[in-house]
């Protein structure tokens, strides 16, 4: 039978995938001797059981049996009875009663997704009993009543949370309280009854008084908010499987609202923001943990605690400490005070912005708690990414109107909307949005995805608005409390008297907490300075961090790093950035603009004359611009891949060109180029223009064109070679499907390159390879490799041939359902397809190598950019990746990451 329930004296921190981060913590914490109240986790083997989902599969997202799992109830029983034996209590015993906390936690940390309910096992007549047991203290017995109707209102009984929120809010107004501690225990016992009454009305039953019954349809309720829209659409943002679900831990419940000796607080070891060491957290006098992240009232800065209750602070302090030292990592925590008495409900491996992971990887490594391996591996590319955001140009003339904490880095601009639909619909349509709210909490989600920022009036950097927005990149300024935020009205005032209607525009400083009227214009980041070049950036700390983990994962990794580039500047930059090369040359990019004209004229030229005329004019073009990336990248490869594109692409539209001609005709102004090209476009028409002639195949068919482009890539490597330069070019073959074309095309070039080394006197010394796009090329690559010495995998393309996908139109048609089903987890364009894509490149990596062991191995698809990708293409032994030269600094740090980590395994 399997085991489904553990105790946190049989767990541990490395748990995670069975008990969940927060289980697999607590348990750890029980083991370090922290004052944890006791208690039990019910693991994810159950929820996958009730899910009905086994683990590796691709669950789809939303199934569920609904079923729990045999022997699961029992098992439960065992685990209470022993909690209560331990409390000396029983749960929701009328004289004495134990309440216990449920509680969701996934392995991945999803904040606002899952849910919790506090004082499980409360009802009409153990709530007499938690009075009795707490000197007569009514006040707070009806407090944790109205909590857990509230709590298990929404969680369990899906009930709308803010009938439960206004009904507080009228009874609030009604008695001219400003708080909830300015109400008494006449107005919590009216509340519990209005919240009785609400369950009622809603659920058409009454409120369960069976606190085993509370107890099960909490856990079932836990299981079941794994498929909330909410949860699946935030998997879907973070790419975590669907098919983990979530364990729940049922804890004995601590009060932190017993009066002015509790509350309750969250703390950082140090700022998740900049990552600067200090006292953060915050800390809510008699108040339960829920209140605290939802920002719902005020909270004071950690620091005070000092003064409110020095014993436990000092404590606090300790353990904060400890933790740091056992987990060699920011930890956040969540604790109460009851009475005086600290507990600790909860700590994890915080979340920190992009700019502290940097920070704190490198001040851990001069603390000796960790080495540079682990610096590398604590820190990603998309961290790394977000760091090379623009910020706002402090220079410019700008409005400030308030000042909230920075939450959550970055620079953002764009109208404010006030609720998350008019978000949604705003980004939609491509508009740039800030969401402005009073506070966040799950429903907003959506927007705060769609937004370029989010802005709070309320709540502390621990509210759901700055967990969240830090979590998913998303610059956020909350508890702007200068800010009169008007949801109704969709506006805001600010104290200036400045009032911000929706669609106006404002700017928010995530980096400094800065809200300002209008538009701010923005610059480029410190780090994108660093890294091209700019020498005073060097000295800000943030890039010092940023540049010592760059080094070691340049000595550390074993995968090159090449560019995408097809200018003279991009090439440039990306050798700024620490390219070694350039992976992806698209030459058609080349015949944009002026040269279209050229093109066609070579499309509908109709002799051997004409065509040569065409591509004489199109040579000496081709030629400089080869000379100019050769020239920037002197000494590097460059990797040129000739035409690819069907021709078709480079004519006018048929419709547009069929209407000119028409018009012309008609006024008696017949243009024989026009009617031409309209001919030419009817005869290359095609239904699969992808599938069609593109790639090799023009090289075949269309005489000249192939070599007038190699002739052009080596007479200008000459021309390098005679300034003195070091040129590395390498011809590249796209869409080989077999060796035979290949050698028909590699027969060309080379009797193209013996002629130009006779015409120039000049030795030339090149490559000439392919790219590996065909299932077919893939399967055939040992055959295809006798003919090629390099191939460069073009994933794009190998990934729309292998699945059958046009890569122009799935992604915007049917993707998002393919999304939500769980058919998979990210698109195959963006991260690679490791099952299926990825074996095709293996299987021709390893195929090449077996005909030719010296045979280069790169990745120029968009996969070369992508961070899980990059892992893969470093385990699988290819030689670089190439991607956009703004992802050059991504990809050399995954590399070393991935290279890292091997290091780590091998350990
Ligand atoms: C590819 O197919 O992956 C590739 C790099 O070529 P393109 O995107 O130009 O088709
Ligand atoms: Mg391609």
């Amino acid at each position: 039978m399997t085991k489904y329930v553990y105790d946190f004296s049989e767990g541990g921190k490395d748990q995670k995938d069975l008990l969940g981060g927060k289980g697999a913590n607590l348990a750890e914490m029980s083991n370090l001797g922290l004052p944890v109240p006791p208690g039990f986790t019910i693991s994810t083997e159950a929820c996958r059981a009730y899910l009905g989902v086994s683990t590796g599969s691709t669950a789809a997202a939303g199934s569920t049996t609904g079923e729990m799992p045999d022997g699961l109830g029992e098992e439960i029983a065992e685990h209470l009875d022993a909690l209560e034996k331990a409390m000396g209590k029983r749960l929701g015993d009328p004289e004495d009663p134990l309440l216990v906390s449920v509680r969701s936690g996934a392995k991945f940390s999803m904040p606002g997704m899952m849910e919790t309910v506090l004082n499980v096992g409360l009802n009409d007549k153990s709530v007499h009993g938690l009075a009795a047991k707490a000197e007569g203290d009514e006040r707070f017995a009806f407090d944790s009543y109205r909590r857990l109707l509230q709590m298990f209102g929404t969680t369990v009984l899906g009930i709308e949370a803010s009938l439960f929120h206004d009904a507080l809010d009228d009874l609030k107004d009604r008695r001219g309280a400003a708080n909830d501690v300015d109400l008494g225990v006449d107005d919590f016992r009216e509340l519990v009854a209005t919240y009785k009454d609400l369950i009622k009305e809603h659920t058409g039953r009454d409120f369960p008084q069976d606190p085993r019954e509370q107890l099960d349809l909490a856990i079932r309720a836990v299981f079941d908010s794994w498929n909330t829209e909410r949860a699946l659409l935030y998997r879907r943002q973070e790419r975590i499987p669907n098919d983990l679900g979530t364990a729940v831990n049922i804890v004995a419940m601590v009060f932190g609202n017993c009066g002015a000796d509790s509350g309750t607080g969250v703390a950082f070891t140090r700022d998740p923001a900049s990552g600067a060491q200090g006292i953060y957290g915050d800390y809510l006098q008699n108040a339960q943990g829920e209140d605290v992240v939802a920002g719902i009232r005020n909270t004071v800065p950690l620091a005070d605690l000092e003064r409110i209750d020095k014993a436990s602070y000092d404590e606090l302090l300790g353990i904060m400490q400890t933790l740091e030292e056992h987990y060699r990592d920011l930890c956040d925590i969540e604790f109460t005070i009851e009475r005086g008495k600290l507990w600790m409900l909860q700590t994890r491996v915080g979340k920190r912005t992009a700019e502290a992971a940097f920070r704190i990887a490198c001040q851990l490594v001069d603390q000796g708690l960790i080495d540079m391996d682990e610096a590398v591996r604590r820190v990603n590319g998309n961290q790394l990414a977000q760091l090379m955001f623009p910020r706002f140009d402090t220079d410019a003339d700008r409005t400030l109107i308030a000042t909230g904490m920075n939450a959550s880095p970055g620079a953002a601009v764009g109208k404010a909307v006030f609720d998350s639909t008019t978000a949604v619909e705003w980004a939609g349509r491509g508009e740039d949005v800030i969401l402005v709210r009073r506070e966040t909490n799950p429903e907003d989600l959506k927007g705060m995805v769609s937004a370029k920022g989010v802005l709070t009036s309320r709540g502390g950097k621990t509210s759901h608005a700055a967990v969240v927005a830090r979590g998913m990149g998303r610059t956020c300024v909350c508890g702007a409390d200068a800010l009169d935020v008007d949801v109704h009205a969709k506006q805001f005032t600010a104290s200036d008297g400045t009032v911000v209607k929706e669609g106006d525009v404002i700017s928010i400083d995530g980096t400094t907490g800065e809200v300002f009227a209008g538009e701010v214009p923005v610059m480029d980041s410190l780090v994108v300075r660093y890294f091209e070049g700019d020498e005073p950036a060097a000295s800000d700390e943030l890039v010092a961090s940023v540049a010592r983990i760059m080094e070691h994962a340049d000595s550390a990794r074993r995968l090159a790093v090449r560019a995408n580039a097809d200018n003279v500047e991009d090439a440039a930059r990306a050798r700024r950035f620490g390219a070694q090369g350039i992976g992806l040359c698209r030459t058609e990019h080349m015949f944009l603009g002026d040269r279209r004209e050229l093109i066609e004229n070579l499309i509908v030229a109709d002799d051997v004359e004409g065509r040569q005329a065409a591509l004489r004019e199109l040579l000496p073009m081709q030629r400089t611009d080869f000379v100019g990336i050769l020239k920037a990248m002197d000494g590097l490869p460059v990797t040129i891949r000739l035409i690819d594109p069907p021709l078709h692409e480079f004519l006018p539209d048929f419709t547009d060109l069929s209407v000119a001609v028409a018009l012309e005709d008609e006024k008696g102004n017949k243009d024989t180029k026009h009617h031409k090209l309209l001919a030419a476009v009817q005869r290359l028409h095609e239904q699969n223009p992808m599938l069609g002639l593109r790639g090799v195949r023009l090289g075949i068919v269309i005489p000249g064109l192939f070599a007038m482009q190699a002739r052009a890539i080596l007479e200008a490597a000459g021309e390098r070679i005679k300034a003195g330069g070091d040129p590395r070019p390498e011809i590249m073959i796209p869409l080989v499907a077999t060796v035979q074309e290949l050698e028909l095309v590699r027969a060309d070039i080379q009797r193209v390159a013996a002629e130009v080394e006779k015409e120039t006197g000049v030795e030339l010394r090149f490559k000439l390879g392919t790219m590996i796009e065909l299932p077919r090329a893939a399967v055939a690559a040992d055959e295809i490799a006798t003919a090629a010495d390099f191939f460069s995998f073009g994933t794009n393309d190998l990934t729309q041939m292998t699945w059958g996908f046009s890569r122009d139109d799935v992604e915007s048609s049917f993707f998002t359902t393919y999304l939500d089903k769980g058919v998979f987890g990210v698109s195959p364009f963006e991260s690679l397809d490791i099952d299926g894509v990825g074996q095709l490149v293996r299987l021709a990596a390893e195929k090449g190598r077996a005909t030719r062991p010296d045979l280069h191995l790169g990745v120029c698809g968009e996969h070369g950019g992508d961070p899980d990708s990059i892992h893969f293409f470093d385990e699988i032994g290819l030689d670089y990746v190439s991607c956009s030269p703004f992802r050059v600094p991504v990809a050399r740090l995954e590399a070393g990451r991935s290279a890292a980590e091997t290091v780590s395994d091998s350990a």
